[in-house]
C-alpha cells in the first residue's frame, strides 16, 4: 500500500543526516513530505537545509510537533539517547506519535526501547536497512521493518519512498536481528572467498580463475559476484561500506545468539575476526580489506 504523501498531515523529524540518513530523507522531501532534519554536525544540516528541508541541532526541536520520528544514528545507544536521555526527543512527542529506528542496533536493546517508549504511549518500528549510500539515493533500499502490524503499516508509505523492498519481519526487535543475521552471513562467504583465494594462490592458481570458477559453481555468493574482482582482486578496496560497521553487524549477530542460548561457533568466531581485523585497520577501513588482514595474518611480508 503507498499512501499519498498528503496522507502524513504532521511534519516528519529526521534524525541523523550522515552518510546514509541525508539521502533516505531527500527522498522524503522529494515525494513531497515536510521533512525536520536534525544532525549535530552543521555541514549535515547545512547539507539538508539547501535540499529544501529544515534543519536542527538538536532531536528535541526537529521531533516538536512531529507524528513521526526516524533514526538513522550510529548505534542502539545513541538512538536510545537521543530519544529517552539527554537528548529528550520523546518528551517532545505526544502519546500516539510513531518513531521508526532505521539505524542498525542490537534487537534485544530495541525491545527494552520498545517496551519504554510504550509507556508514554508511543510505538516503535524497527526499520534497518541494506544496501548503501548508493541505493539510498536512488530509493532502492532493501528494509526490513519489525513492530505491531498496525504500525508497521503506517511507516509504510515513508519506508517505501526510500526502499523498494519492505519486509515485515515480526514483532519488534525482529528487523535489526534480520539486518545483522544478513550482514553475518555477507560477512561469513566474503571470509571463505577470501581464505579460499589466498589458498588457491599459495598453490599456484591464478585468483581470477578462481574467482571464475566459484562464479559458475556452488560456491557462488554476493562476494564472489560483486567484490572478488572489483574492490579485492583489483586492490582498490572501495566498497564504500566501512570495516567498522561490519564488525558492529555480526558482532550484534553473535551477541543475539549468545544471548539467545543458541550455539553458533562459526558466528562467534566470523565476530572475532571481524572485530580483530576492525580495531587493527581502523575504522576509516573499507570492509573489504579484511583480505588485506587475513593475508597479513597468512603471509605478514605482504604487509610489508
Ligand atoms: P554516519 O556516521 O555517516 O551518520 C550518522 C549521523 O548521525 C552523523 O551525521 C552524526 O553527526 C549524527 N549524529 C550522531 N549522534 C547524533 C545525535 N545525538 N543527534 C543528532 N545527530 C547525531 O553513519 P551512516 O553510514 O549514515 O550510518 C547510519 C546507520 O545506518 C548506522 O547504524 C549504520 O550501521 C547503518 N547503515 C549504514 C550503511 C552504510 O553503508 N553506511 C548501510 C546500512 C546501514
Amino acid at each position: 500500500m503507498t499512501d499519498s504523501p498528503a496522507a502524513v498531515s504532521a511534519p516528519v523529524a529526521f534524525i541523523g543526516l550522515g552518510r546514509m540518513g541525508q539521502p533516505m530523507a531527500a527522498r522524503l522531501v522529494a515525494a513531497g513530505f515536510t521533512v525536520r532534519g536534525a544532525d549535530l554536525s552543521p555541514e549535515a544540516r547545512d547539507a539538508f537545509a539547501a535540499r529544501s528541508g529544515s534543519a536542527f541541532a538538536t532531536a528535541a526541536e526537529a521531533a516538536d510537533g512531529a507524528d513521526v520520528v526516524i533514526t538513522m544514528l550510529p548505534d542502539g545507544a545513541v538512538v536510545r539517547d537521543t530519544l529517552l536521555g539527554s537528548g529528550a526527543a520523546a518528551d517532545r512527542l505526544r502519546p500516539g506519535a510513531l518513531v521508526i529506528d532505521m539505524s542498525s542496533c542490537a534487537p534485544l536493546d530495541t525491545r527494552r526501547l520498545a517496551a519504554d517508549l510504550a509507556e508514554r504511549g508511543i510505538a516503535l518500528v524497527d526499520a534497518p536497512v541494506c544496501g548503501g549510500v548508493k541505493r539510498a539515493v536512488d530509493g532502492s533500499l532493501a528494509i526490513m521493518a519489525g513492530g505491531a502490524p498496525e504500525a508497521v503499516a503506517r511507516a509504510r508509505p515513508l519506508l517505501e519512498r526510500m526502499g523498494s523492498s519492505v519486509f515485515a519481519t515480526g514483532a519488534v526487535g525482529s528487523g535489526h536481528a534480520c539486518k545483522a543475521l544478513n550482514k553475518s552471513v555477507s560477512a561469513a562467504g566474503l571470509q571463505a572467498a577470501c581464505e579460499a583465494v589466498l589458498v588457491a594462490e599459495r598453490f599456484g592458481v591464478d585468483p581470477a580463475v578462481l574467482v571464475d570458477v566459484l562464479n559458475a559453481s556452488t560456491g557462488r555468493n554476493n562476494s564472489t559476484e560483486l567484490k572478488m574482482k572489483p574492490h579485492i582482486l583489483s586492490g582498490s578496496f572501495a566498497s564504500g561500506f566501512a570495516m567498522a560497521l561490519m564488525a558492529k553487524d555480526v558482532g550484534i549477530a553473535a551477541d543475539l545468539a549468545a544471548d539467545l542460548g543458541v550455539n553458533a561457533d562459526g558466528l562467534a568466531r566470523t565476530a572475532t575476526l571481524w572485530a580483530e581485523a576492525a580495531a587493527l585497520l581502523g575504522r576509516n577501513a573499507d570492509h573489504t580489506e579484511i583480505y588485506r588482514y587475513l593475508a597479513a595474518r597468512e603471509r605478514p611480508e605482504a604487509e610489508e
